[in-house]
């Protein structure tokens, strides 16, 4: 069996282990060692001397989109192209990711990937979201994706097919979030007007109708929304009721089966003592409590606590109460660390600094997503978190709040499967090296 050794720095992932000058020997796909010096290596070893930067175990995405060829998010809308998939594999591996679970919910396991996906050196995983109120809301707000067979899929069998966890229970297009504001929002208004609106601006008008509850608490009123009609100089082509009517009928008709689908999620969990991904927002949040009250035997997640929907002191109040019950906090990137097309840092930076993150990872964003290590560099650059406790968030902790998708890895370990990335001392979000399952897969910041 070939034998790599990889002398440097090292962060176990366990949330508190730093090792200087250490060495990591791999045979196969394991770790078959770490030692704490650098032996000298055996003829015919190859040696990667990462000595100046820092190894760590392969990133594990718990919560990511556009990753498989099945029906494309919690909407069950048509797949990505095989070409966008590639693309979007192919940047997480560049960023140091190894293992992702994409969240969709309505593929099947068999759609993970064939041909060129099959062999990616991503090790891509699926959920399952197969209940009656969450297929249904995938087909009242899109649901061209689905076909008969996954309309007629259960939570049992694709369980036993391969899935490894439930979810994503709701989403962004199922329960008026992000999607609405950069896809069907603004899709809806051009159809009506002509004019094509920034989601930005998108938000702001489904916010101003609904409020950020989507209740009408805190709507807007009349005067208000027609101020906002003038500000982005629209009154020629949108009356006051005109834009309700939009935003009422593009963002509403899905909400009430997609809330009833969340409970439908949690039910599993507690049955089956499966981790399972909730959509986690203003909208979702009192829900989300109360189900962790009523199924305590459910093993939950609240995807992407730092939402936009919400206010930065309402992210934490509400990640508060949920850790509260024994509901894990996931935070993700969205585009909110470098890119910053529509959403912007406080409330990832709020909750870090209130010590509540357990996981992190990417989401969707529409494509836009940042990398998990540039969130990790913010964190540790701005001292949320010493290094090892945020490089834990998506590494050993994931692997310990979903060990159906990644038991055997997220920790620099003798026999865990050999995941690891080398990335810069001082910027963690450049990353050189990636190794997965044994095999050198990014060199030199090339995938090979
Ligand atoms: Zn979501």
């Amino acid at each position: 069996m070939d034998t790599l050794i990889v002398n440097g720095s090292l962060i176990t992932g366990d949330g508190i282990t730093f090792l200087e000058r250490a060495s990591v020997r791999i045979r196969g796909s394991k770790i078959a060692d770490v030692t704490t010096y650098q032996p000298a290596a055996n003829e015919g070893e190859r040696v990667i001397d990462a000595n100046g930067s820092i190894i760590i175990p392969g990133i594990i995405n718990g919560h990511a989109h556009g990753c498989i060829e099945g029906p494309s998010m919690p909407s069950g809308t048509a797949p990505c192209s095989t070409e966008d998939i590639l693309y979007q594999r192919n940047r997480h591996l560049m960023s140091g990711t190894t293992t992702l679970l994409n969240v969709c919910g309505l593929a099947t396991p068999d759609e993970i990937g064939r041909g060129e996906l099959a062999s990616h050196a991503l090790d891509v995983q699926v959920t399952t979201a197969h209940t009656p109120s969450s297929i249904a809301a995938a087909q009242v707000s899109d649901g061209k994706g689905l076909a008969h067979h996954h309309l007629t899929a259960t939570i049992d069998d694709m369980i036993s097919l391969g899935a490894r966890a439930l979810g994503e229970a709701g989403g962004g297009q199922t329960l008026g979030g992000g999607a609405q504001d950069y896809r069907y929002l603004p899709q809806a208004i051009e159809a009506a007007t002509g004019v094509a609106v920034h989601p930005k601006i998108a938000r702001l008008f489904k916010e101003a109708v609904l409020g950020r509850r989507l209740d009408g608490s805190g709507a807007a009123s009349s005067e208000a929304i027609d101020d906002l009609i003038h500000h982005y100089a629209l009154e020629n082509h949108l009356t006051v009721e005109g834009l309700r009517r939009i935003v009422v009928e593009t963002v509403m008709p899905p909400v009430h089966l997609a809330m009833k689908g969340l409970e439908e999620i949690a039910v599993q969990s507690h049955r089956l003592r499966l981790a399972a991904i909730f959509h986690n927002a203003a909208p979702t949040a009192s829900i989300l409590v109360r189900l962790a009250e009523t199924y305590p035997r459910a093993r939950m997640i609240a995807g992407h606590s730092n939402h936009p929907m919400f206010l930065p002191d309402e992210a934490v109040a509400t990640a508060r109460l949920l850790k509260e019950r024994g509901v894990t906090i996931d935070v993700s990137t969205l585009d909110c660390i470098a890119t910053r097309w529509r959403n912007g840092p406080d409330n990832l930076d709020a909750l870090a600094e209130a010590d509540l993150i357990d996981t992190l990872s990417t989401d969707y964003a529409g494509g836009d997503w940042d990398t998990i290590l540039s969130a990790i560099q913010r964190m540790i650059s701005r001292k949320q978190m010493p290094a090892p406790r945020a490089i834990a968030l998506a590494t050993g902790n994931v692997a310990s709040a979903i060990p159906e998708l990644a038991g055997d890895r997220g920790f620099i370990d003798r026999n865990k499967r050999a995941d690891i990335v080398i990335c810069d001392a001082h910027n963690f979000a450049h990353v050189r090296h990636v190794i997965a399952n044994g095999r050198l897969v990014v060199e030199n910041s090339r995938i090979l």
